[in-house]
């Protein structure tokens, strides 16, 4: 079985314009089912805690008790099931998002300068509206 990052089968989910289809992502799940894998839809951690009108953080901006607490309710949800499944001899596999401060594998956002705060200064498409600077 595959547990799937939550956006990859529903792009809505995605940070306010950061969508990149009007649906789920074209082929991952037709892919997944033909190598058997069945799909668990994982929750989307960030729609879950920030909702929907959430700007675009960096995992340090998550490292915080409130946010830990929810991740882990949400994590603790489906390790149950998780190890139901590998008891009973399934293979799992994670299909993340690399890059995404939440849902990354391999790579995750991170603000090493500690100065990236979010993007209260910013419009939907990145443009400064208040003139204040922001760090990679
Ligand atoms: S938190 Fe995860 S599931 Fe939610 S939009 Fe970001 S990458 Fe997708």
């Amino acid at each position: 079985m595959a547990l799937v990052a939550h956006c990859i089968l529903n792009q809505n989910a995605k940070v306010a314009g950061l969508a990149r289809f009007p649906a789920a992502v074209p082929g991952v799940a037709a892919l997944l089912e033909r190598y058997r894998f069945g799909l668990v839809q994982m929750p989307c951690p960030e729609m879950e805690t920030a909702g929907l009108r959430r700007w675009w953080q960096v995992s340090d901006q998550y490292r915080c008790a409130g946010f830990r607490r929810s991740y882990d309710r949400l994590a603790d949800l489906l390790l149950d099931s998780v190890e139901d499944y590998l008891s009973h001899g399934f293979t799992v596999v994670l299909v993340g998002i690399d890059g995404s401060p939440s849902c990354g594998v391999d790579i995750t956002d991170r603000d090493a300068k500690g100065i990236w705060l979010g993007c209260p200064s910013l419009d939907l498409v990145g443009m400064p509206i208040l003139g204040s600077g922001w760090a990679e």
